[in-house]
């Protein structure tokens, strides 16, 4: 069986956040069974030497409104996984993938067209049996299949149902789709083009990135407007859990950590804690570490800690965060982080600081409103860090209250925000730190959290399963 998974974004060539990590860690975990590439564009920021990109191929062009777009292809190798680059100018020649500190960049539409157009000829150029396509940047591609290689099949997986692509009108004329599609059982939502609907109308399987967020989204409170229209595709839509690769995440090899350590021995863990509080300046180093790591946004609920802070840190803790995105939140951090001594701000991205940590922290706060799967939760048990959580999406299918039965479909365990507001919050907090206060309780929690399997070997299976469904319909 030979695969194209595309994405917009493949980590370490570019990362905004799980959708980079995924791309990655799949088709990796597919690799050992079956014929696997990637592919995604070539944005210019992408240091080409340092990752040995080079130019692969013949260059080809693709029609949208009857203009022409060149593309030339590049290759590259990721942990062995053949990564394909396509490389067009107005696709790649930015700083960022999606956008700036203005927004999203107003021509997204025609970049990511080009982009799913080209998907869509490289498919034919492999002879592919699969074309897997993640998010809307790339959901173009499975409409541009429908119409013209109707005995292809496609997969489309939704990272967050929160990022559709929504754009004018003009975008059907712009990229010369044909009108047809420009209904609501097609692309149209609400007079505008959304691109998220033409990888569920026109994919033959939709996958979400985790069970439970599966169910969710078929209701008006995780549906975010497209519940009804997911509701007449559930015939087709699946949840399938996320996983990480516990190669690149990995307490005993990790090269960003200063000292490794494993669930037998969390001397090391200890060690990283002292390290990092000593760096950042906190001067209780005997009070837990809290960790938030995340896009600056309500999603990540860090609305609902900003709103706790004055309550928060005036308890016995330290509190790292790192992240960017709203300035509002950001300013609101910083001016807090100014006065405090127990907080502790970095506005921006650091892959390995985010590392040191996981691997330092006691406890990761991560109140999600809504949740596709989230993988921070999934790296802090890796790493031996407790989630305080609100379980939902993908963070129901991950982690338990630790004061709760046992449930064998669930592998790590932590700390539940049992009500979703400030005093859920708190109680939260200060059950996460009667725990650390339990000093064998919490060891035992933290080791047991390590051994979890939250490898992507289990789901890579189940992918694979539905690769082979489909193509025997
Ligand atoms: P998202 O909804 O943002 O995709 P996920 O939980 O699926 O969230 O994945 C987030 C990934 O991005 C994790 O690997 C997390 O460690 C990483 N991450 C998020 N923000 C930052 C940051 N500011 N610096 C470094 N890594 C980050």
């Amino acid at each position: 069986m030979k695969l194209l998974f595309a994405a917009a974004e493949i980590y370490p060539y570019a990362k905004t956040g799980g959708l980079a990590d995924v791309a990655q860690a799949l088709p990796k975990a597919l690799s050992h069974t079956i014929e696997v590439r990637s592919v995604m564009p070539l944005y210019r920021f992408i240091d080409r030497k340092k990752f040995k990109i080079t130019p692969h191929g013949n260059s080809f062009s693709v029609t949208l409104a009857k203009r022409r777009y060149r593309i030339s292809l590049h290759r590259g190798f990721n942990q062995g996984v053949e990564t394909l680059f396509i490389y067009e100018r107005t696709l790649c020649n930015r700083p960022t993938p999606y956008g700036d500190k203005n927004g999203d960049y107003p021509d997204n539409n025609l970049r990511f067209g080009i982009f799913s157009k080209a998907l869509v000829k490289i498919a034919q150029m492999y002879g592919v049996d699969i074309l897997h396509l993640n998010d809307w940047h790339t959901a173009l591609a499975a409409l541009w299949t429908r119409e013209s290689l109707p005995y292809f099949r496609t997969v489309f997986t939704i990272h967050n149902l929160a990022f559709q692509g929504l754009f004018p009108r003009e975008t059907v004329a712009r990229l010369g789709l044909s009108s047809a599609h420009f209904t609501p059982e097609g692309i149209e939502y609400w007079g505008q083009v959304n691109c998220m609907k033409a990888g569920i109308a026109y994919s033959d399987l939709v996958t979400t990135v985790s069970p439970h967020y599966a169910e969710e989204i078929l209701h008006p409170q995780f549906g975010c407007g497209l519940d009804g229209f997911l509701r007449l595709h559930k015939h087709k839509l699946l949840g399938i859990l996320n996983g990480i690769d516990t190669a690149l995440f990995d307490p005993q090899h990790d090269p960003a950590l200063p000292h490794h350590y494993s669930a037998d021995s969390l001397q090391g863990k200890k060690q990283n804690k002292e390290t990092l509080c000593r760096e950042l300046g906190f001067t209780q180093t005997d009070a837990p570490l809290f960790i938030f790591i995340g896009r600056f946004t309500q999603q990540k609920g860090l609305d609902l800690i900003i709103e706790t802070l004055p309550a928060l840190l005036n308890t016995k803790l330290n509190l790292a965060v790192i992240g960017e995105g709203d300035p509002d939140m950001g300013s609101k951090l910083k001016e807090v982080a100014g006065k405090s001594d127990n907080l502790w701000l970095f506005q921006g991205y650091d892959e390995t600081l985010s590392h040191k940590l996981y691997a330092a922290a006691d406890f990761l706060l991560m109140p999600s409103s809504f949740e596709p799967c989230g993988l921070n939760q999934l790296i802090a048990l890796r790493y031996g860090t407790i989630p305080v959580v609100h379980r939902v999406g993908g963070i129901h299918d991950t982690v338990a209250d630790y004061e709760d039965d046992f449930s064998p479909d669930i592998c790590g365990r932590g700390v539940a925000i049992r009500e979703y507001d400030t005093r859920g919050l708190i109680e939260a907090v200060h059950r996460a730190i009667q725990l650390y206060n339990t000093a064998e309780t919490f060891a035992e929690l933290s080791g047991e959290n390590m051994q979890c399997d939250v490898s992507f070997e289990k789901s890579a299976k189940r992918y694979l399963e539905c690769y082979d469904e489909i193509l025997n319909r």
